[in-house]
């Protein structure tokens, strides 16, 4: 096979990392692979390489990510429904829902039963570019998928399933409105995205 993928797996704190390389996936009906781009190092993934967070092993971490689409298996659609093709940039859910149990009803499709995370799962024959830290990365059914805009840059879009998107939610629960002012404690990547959404 002329293409091959490789991949950062996390083994535990005892072995660490190592490379590992094989063909990449055909995808199933549904199902997207993409060339990844860029993925950020969360602070969960520092918290499981420091012993801090446990996580099936072995994995491969990193869950923000931007890729550009390599192959769909049949017609996949963004999250307008619109197909998706060779060449999209795009990013993703932090995980798949599958839309119709309690939780996906109820509106808290993250936290579906069935739930697939990318970067915190165990590496299984059928699904071994689970997560960020890889050449490519291997996207089930359910992912909720965005074309990035051609005017976002990478660095912004990368974060936007996990930190963004923390920073958004709490702003939204506290109510934040425009004239409020914003303290930020602490200025890891929450604080380095609350600080600029605030002000935005
Ligand atoms: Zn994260
Ligand atoms: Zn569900």
């Amino acid at each position: 096979m002329a293409v091959e993928a490789t991949a950062v797996v996390w083994h535990g704190t005892d072995t660490g990392f190592t490379l590992e390389s094989g063909p990449l996936p055909e995808p199933a009906a549904g199902e997207v692979v993409v060339r990844v781009r860029m993925s950020t190092i969360c602070g969960s993934d520092l918290h499981t390489i420091a012993g801090h967070r446990a996580t099936p092993v072995p994995t491969v971490l990193g869950h923000e990510i931007v890729g550009t689409v390599v192959a769909t298996g049949g017609t996949v659609t963004d999250h307008r429904g619109s197909p998706l093709a060779f060449g999209d940039r795009v990013t993703w859910t932090i995980g798949t829902s599958c839309g119709t149990c309690v939780r996906c009803v109820a509106g808290v499709s993250q936290k579906c039963l069935t739930v697939r995370k990318y970067g915190h799962e165990k590496m299984s024959d059928e699904w071994w570019l689970n997560g960020g830290f890889a050449t490519h990365c291997h996207l089930p059914a359910g992912t909720g998928i965005v074309r990035v805009p051609a005017s976002m840059s990478d660095e912004v879009a990368t974060p936007a399933n996990c930190a963004t998107a923390t920073v958004v939610c709490a702003a939204r629960r506290a109510r934040l409105t425009a004239g409020d002012t914003v303290v930020v404690l602490g200025c890891g990547m929450l604080g380095l995205t609350a600080a600029p959404w605030s002000r935005a």
